[in-house]
């Protein structure tokens, strides 16, 4: 296929496509590296955090024979480490005793509505479908979730469950033990650099950088990229998404993006690669969250003059957008102590520490915390009057965090079929690689349902990892 084939085809594609993909296709094919050191094994992962373990964990047991796990960082876990562990699933037979009715069309609607359509409908489905069993897989692991379902920032309805261990640690325990016992080989400190063609057009394997220098991994079955986001790569934010370049960013440093960029450059096609989530947050140089909104129900969001200016359970896109809006003035994240006592340790440690760094205010009365805040007293104390739900800002002492926007997570990536196979810019499927979670681009759209990262990892690392053990073992 010639470059002007291409370009046609990406021009011809769904209005998701991103629109410089073309921009990234080989005429030529991938490089055959010829020259470096080959090791070879069935099926190749590029990324140790959820949607990588997930996926070599289900290789491995589904007989792919030799699974190998490469992370460029000196720990496996990625964003998914830092995560706050929420997890969205559909089981009505853990929501209905608490009273929530709930389904895959619904779930599927929701996040639909909230990605604008900029996903895939297909791909959706899948994840609303899969959320449920994969939740149950990770629990037959050894994963504990707490039993009630709750509505966390963004997520619009009460089906994420809360892990029992803090944030992301339970997953990535859980993962590794299972990918040890399943015999997989996990390498830290290998950095994927770019992908090697098999002269025909085909992936035939990876180059690998480790501090013992290059060589090419090549997968007989196939490769499965599970790389993450590109949330801490300045220059792809810069590229993709200026008007936010500046802000925090809240990745670890091992979300550059890279193989995204490769996978392009593989004949990939990328999509929603604008789509960038900003969440409010603490301001730069607080390495901590100082965050009121983690039950959106139950706290308000004001602007400098004391008004709401937002619904506090819209999308998070919307609310970003919000704040954006207000441009250099200040929006506030209000919350009462009984909203306060019900966040977990680690959300609850971090607002004290916010207030004894000056960050983070508390008062015994709504009037002496606009007052200290600089909220015009009498527009806020008729805010919290007209407050559709006024039991939200009622038992003292009241508390208040300015809202700072952060770079949370990048939504666009490769984009992936129903099945998690790669999909090139002809609309035509790239053999042998799979992909899953923050590096695919077809799940969220322009915004992503709180609660909805982890569980596109695991659910399309399972089902990337089952179809490369199940794809043929070529001979080289
Ligand atoms: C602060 C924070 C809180 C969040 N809270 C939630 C939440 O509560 N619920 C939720 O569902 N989602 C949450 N998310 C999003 C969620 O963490 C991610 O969507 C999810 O963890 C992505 O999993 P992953 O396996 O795709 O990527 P990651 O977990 O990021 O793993 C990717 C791995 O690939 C490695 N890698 C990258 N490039 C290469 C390369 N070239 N070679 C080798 N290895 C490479 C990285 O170092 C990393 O370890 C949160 C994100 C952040 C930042």
């Amino acid at each position: 296929m010639n470059r002007r084939t291409l370009l046609a085809a990406a021009l011809a594609a769904p209005s998701f496509v991103f629109d410089s993909a073309e921009a990234f296709a080989h005429e030529e094919g991938l490089p055959l590296e010829e020259d470096l050191p080959v090791e070879t094994v069935d099926v190749l992962v590029v990324g140790g955090g959820a949607g990588g373990l997930s996926a070599a964990v289900s290789a491995a047991r589904a007989g792919a024979g030799s699974v190998l796990l490469i992370e460029k960082a000196a720990k496996i876990g990625g964003d998914t480490l830092i995560s706050g562990g929420f997890f969205n699933a559909v089981l009505p037979e853990r929501q209905r005793p608490f009273g929530i009715e709930d389904g895959v069309d619904l779930f599927v609607s929701q996040v639909l509505a909230a990605g604008e359509e900029e996903n895939d409908p297909a791909v959706v489905r899948v994840l609303a479908e899969a959320s449920g069993p994969a939740l149950l897989w990770l629990e037959s692991l050894g994963m504990r979730f707490l039993p009630e379902p709750v509505e966390i920032f963004g997520s619009r309805f009460r089906r994420s469950f809360k892990p029992i261990m803090s944030r992301g640690l339970g997953y990535i325990r859980a993962l590794s033990a299972a990918a040890y016992s399943a015999g997989v080989a996990v390498r830290t400190r290998r950095a994927a650099l770019r992908f090697a063609g098999d002269g025909r057009g085909g992936v035939v394997g990876v180059v690998v950088e480790s501090p013992e220098g290059k060589r090419l991994v090549r997968a007989r079955r196939g490769v499965v990229l599970a790389s993450g986001g590109f949330g801490a790569n300045r220059g792809m934010i810069s590229r993709y998404a200026p008007r936010v370049a500046s802000f925090p960013i809240d990745s670890r440093p091992g979300s550059t993006g890279e193989m995204i960029v490769a996978a392009a450059e593989a004949g990939a096609m990328l999509v929603n690669m604008t789509s960038v989530e900003c969440v409010p947050g603490s301001r730069e140089g607080i390495p901590y969250p100082i965050r009121l909104d983690y039950i959106p129900s139950r706290m308000i969001m004001v602007d400098a003059a004391g008004r709401r200016f937002v619904e506090e359970n819209g999308p998070r896109a919307e609310i970003a957008a919000a704040i954006l809006a207000k441009g250099p003035n200040p929006c506030w994240a209000i919350a009462d102590a009984a909203t306060v006592a019900a966040f977990d340790a680690i959300s609850q440690k971090n607002i004290y520490r916010g207030l004894y760094a000056g960050e983070a205010f508390r008062e015994a009365t709504p009037e002496a915390l606009a007052r200290r805040i600089g909220l015009d007293r009498e527009a806020f104390t008729r805010t919290l009057a007209a407050d559709p739900a006024r039991s939200r800002i009622a038992s003292p002492p009241f508390w208040a965090a300015r809202m700072h926007l952060r770079v949370h997570s990048t939504l666009g990536g490769v984009r992936i079929d129903d099945a998690a196979r790669v999909v090139g810019s002809d609309g035509e499927v790239l053999e042998r690689l799979w992909a899953c979670g923050a590096c695919t681009g077809s799940v969220h759209g322009r915004s992503r349902i709180g609660g909805n990262g982890i569980n596109t990892a695991v659910v399309f690392g399972r089902i990337a990892g089952e179809a490369a053990a199940r794809a043929e073992r070529r001979l080289f």
